[in-house]
């Protein structure tokens, strides 16, 4: 993987304490030549990672230290008013299981096969927010050959990603999800999907879509045999 551990302590994003006022963000003057001036962002501090966060960034700090540029002539990273992050999971349903979707435990003769409780749109949604803030993904933060994360209830991993969005000075602008499965219907349980990913995100309702689809009845999604989602953030300065 090419993300570094340099990377995440020196995204300007990451800084709440950047200046508000974001200068362009293809500036030529600004990605070649960084001046001292009052006009361009001081160089940022580290990111705070929480404990769990913490040892990965040190991994990836040791293994590719080298590839990152350093010194006085390296460039000021650009400062961004906004970040996108997209999300992606998919489970395996397994019958005698608990279905549980955003948090909502979902009737059904089957459920995900996972280390956690396989919620699959939890997941994808603290991945789209990992991958907007350029932190490493939920597997690498939340390892499932960790036991600790065993059975875990995936709203423990949803706080910790809206913890290091906040650390890293953003909130949600909004964000929307799709859910791809056959069985079973979503729509009568959809509203309480969306109030409890609201309230575990501390959100508006109105900046936080839930969509659901079929699969068409083709490969393991449209056969009952599997479930996916996939989720877009948007992220905004506080
Ligand atoms: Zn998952």
């Amino acid at each position: 993987m090419a993300r570094t551990a340099s990377s995440l302590f020196l995204a300007p994003s990451l800084s709440p304490s950047v200046a508000a006022k974001p200068a362009p963000l293809f500036s030529r003057r600004r990605l070649l030549s960084p001046s001292p001036s009052s006009s361009l962002p001081s160089r940022p501090k580290p990111l705070s990672l929480s404990p769990r966060a913490t040892w990965q960034a040190a991994e990836l700090e040791k293994g590719d230290a080298a590839a990152e540029p350093a010194g006085p002539s390296a460039p000021a990273p650009p400062s961004l008013p906004f970040r996108v992050g997209h999300g992606f999971d998919l489970h395996r349903l397994e019958p005698g299981l608990p279905l549980i979707i955003g948090g909502v435990s979902i009737p059904h003769d089957r459920g995900c096969e996972a280390h956690s409780d396989g919620d699959v749109l939890l997941h994808c949604v603290v991945d789209a927010i990992l991958g907007a803030l350029g932190l490493p993904d939920i597997g690498q933060i939340f390892p499932d050959s960790d036991p600790k994360w065993r059975g875990a209830a995936s709203s423990v991993f949803i706080k910790e990603a809206v913890q290091l969005m906040h650390k890293a000075g953003y909130e949600l602008g909004n964000l929307d999800a799709t859910l791809i499965l056959q069985k079973p219907k979503v729509s009568p349980h959809k509203e309480a999907i969306r109030a409890n990913l609201c309230n575990l995100l501390g959100a508006h309702p109105s900046v936080v879509n839930l969509k659901a689809k079929t699969h068409e009845k083709v490969d393991s999604l449209g056969e009952n045999r599997s479930i996916a989602a996939h989720t877009v953030v948007l992220l905004m300065r506080r």
